[in-house]
């Protein structure tokens, strides 16, 4: 019996026609005589029905099936009975009229349900991970992510890119996250270290003349996990010569409108709006800012400085500053939901919260009598308040306020359902700076990589005032996600070697970590710049998925850790011994 058909694609146009399908039982039920089966395939459930009345001995052995055995069987399509037909299924409209089986293997029982209602926890789940992605949501979910990524690749074949493996085992390079480690048998004490990203090898390709490179690749960082984060992930990683900023943004979007149309049937509008570092901070506190509703931030320092509020004076005289928002219609809420909001932001570093409701001939709050009726006036008018809203204040260091407000905007912003989950908001986040200050080390540290080139204009400023020096850098975000980022490279090794300096890597140490890079710039490395997205997230957003490990197949716990092959594990005393290690008890 070879197969004529997944279970999930019969359909009415097919009726009459002899099937043979292979799959497992997904669920059996007797019915007056009859034997019904939902039989699955990766493509879906088809119902088979085993009659007593047909001939030879199929009725019988139907009686035998279980759960998730797995069987090959053959029959006519036929329409379901009238009034039985499962307008919830695609093949709700036929039925197989079973007239050859065999049981290809029997199953033990699940341990769980393998359905979509059955609330399983997730530890079982991955280590029944087999089991797990025979379920609707992540067999859809992955099938989904192959769908994308072809049309990523269909994409970037027809712009001429060509996609170059680069080494998984390669050199530690510990600017960033830290790394996986590899030892090395056959030089003693040298590691190799799973790379972050194949960034010096795609720059170096271009060096090399490639021109347009992409991969589809596998990157490693060992940091602490969260709900969107894994040890190991996946990046849609590329590279282009002779190319400016506009360049790479315009393609990037012509990629993803490509790819969202081919696999979501979705028409994304470009190009995306592009907003200025300082600008999205300004606005929502936040560099991934959802701009899929308003409720932008308002600074109100100027104003705050001239009243008699001690909170915002004192605050404003240590250089810290006071910005708000208009939670539209919030102004009813009680006392204690505002004690709850205060709680809230105490949670982002805030001291507190302050707050005017907006009613309709007044303003109320336990502060308004620190406030003139025109400087409430002159608030509101900022803010855009209107009566019924509720005016929300933080004051403190810019850091924290802006921390603590674009949480509370995204709180509010939920609360109030302003969020069109259906919707897909894109925004490119340029003019970054190029260096921060970091305090735990005391130097600056680059904001996205060493390798990213300065704007020409701003290298005066890079002895000067470093802080000032914006980067060719960009990031693009989607529904307050950060989904990817990248930038134009340095190419000439003068200005490579001045930003290790600036970075406090010495020229000795530049040369042992990058000696290699530095000296491909000097073999006429080309003007280049790329980009990298982070795909799991990308699939995660498009699906709904709750979780990245949901979009992928085998992923670890937020403890690093397999529950189907139980990896991490230990190893032979021997397997050690040859790797020169030994680990402490
Ligand atoms: N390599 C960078 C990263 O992984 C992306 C890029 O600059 O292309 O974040």
């Amino acid at each position: 019996m070879n197969r004529t058909n997944y279970c999930g694609e019969i359909r009415k146009i097919d009726l009459g026609k002899t099937v043979s399908l292979k799959g497992w039982v997904h669920r059996r039920r007797d019915h007056g005589g009859l034997i019904f089966i939902d039989l699955r395939d990766r493509e879906g459930i088809v119902q088979v029905v085993f009659n007593p009345d047909r001939r030879g001995n199929v009725h019988s052995m139907a009686h035998e099936l279980r759960s998730e055995y797995v069987i090959s069987v053959s029959g006519e399509v036929s329409p379901r009975p009238s009034g039985t037909e499962n307008t919830k299924l695609p093949t709700g409209e036929i039925e197989i009229l079973a007239n050859q089986m065999e049981i290809l293997n029997i199953s033990k029982t699940p341990p769980f349900a393998i359905d979509e209602e059955t609330e399983v926890a997730e530890t079982l789940r991955l280590k029944y991970r087999y089991l797990d992605l025979r379920r609707d949501s992540l067999r859809d979910n992955l099938q989904f992510r192959y769908r994308f990524i072809r049309s990523v690749r269909e994409f970037l074949h027809e712009k001429g890119f060509i996609d170059v493996e680069t080494p998984f085992l390669t050199k530690s390079t510990p600017e960033g996250a830290r790394d996986y480690l590899v030892p090395s048998r056959l030089n003693p004490g040298h590691f190799y270290a799973l790379p972050q990203s194949p960034q010096l090898f795609k720059q170096i390709l271009m060096v090399a003349g490639f021109d347009r490179y992409y991969q589809i690749v596998k990157c490693f960082r060992d940091e602490d996990l969260r709900a969107d984060r894994q040890p190991e992930f996946t990046q849609i990683d590329l590279e282009m010569s002779f190319v400016e900023r506009e360049d790479v943004l315009s393609l990037m979007e012509e990629m993803l409108k490509f790819a969202f149309k081919e696999t979501k049937g979705v028409d994304l509008v470009t190009p995306f709006p592009r907003m200025s570092y300082s600008d999205v901070i300004d606005r929502y506190g936040i560099d991934k800012p959802d701009i899929r509703f308003g409720l932008e931030l308002k600074d109100i320092t100027d104003i705050a400085s001239e009243v008699e509020f001690r909170v915002f004076k004192q605050t404003i005289e240590q250089k810290g500053i006071v910005k708000g928002f208009a939670a539209k219609g919030q102004a009813g809420l009680s006392r204690r939901e505002l004690d709850e909001l205060t709680e809230f932001a105490k949670g982002y570093g805030a001291q507190g919260l302050a707050w005017i409701k907006v009613t309709e001939n007044s303003f109320e709050s336990p502060i308004t009598k620190f406030f003139s009726q025109g400087r409430l006036n002159s608030i509101s008018l900022r803010l855009g308040a209107e009566v019924g809203d509720l005016m929300i204040f933080v004051a403190d260091k810019s850091k924290v306020v802006n921390d603590t407000l674009a949480q509370l905007r995204l709180l509010i912003g939920n609360r109030l359902n302003l969020i069109n989950k259906d919707e897909f908001k894109f925004l490119w986040v340029l003019d970054f700076p190029l260096l921060e200050w970091d305090k735990e080390e005391k130097r600056y540290v680059a904001m996205h990589h060493p390798f990213t080139s300065p704007m020409i204009e701003d290298i005066p400023f890079l002895d000067s005032d470093p802080l000032r020096v914006r980067a060719k850098a960009y990031d693009i975000v989607m529904n307050g996600s950060e989904i990817g980022g990248g930038s134009i490279r340095i190419h000439s090794r003068d200005i490579q070697r001045k930003m290790f300096e600036r970075l406090g890597i010495g020229e000795e140490e530049a040369n042992v970590k990058f000696g290699f890079l530095l000296e491909a710039l000097e073999y006429g490395a080309p003007p280049h710049g790329g980009i990298a997205f982070g795909l799991d997230r990308i699939i995660m957003l498009m699906t709904g998925a709750e979780s990245i490990r949901d979009v992928i197949a085998f992923p670890k716990t937020q403890k690093g850790i397999c529950p189907m092959t139980d990896a991490p594990s230990l190893v032979e005393k021997r397997q050690l011994k040859e790797l020169h290690l030994k680990t402490e008890e």
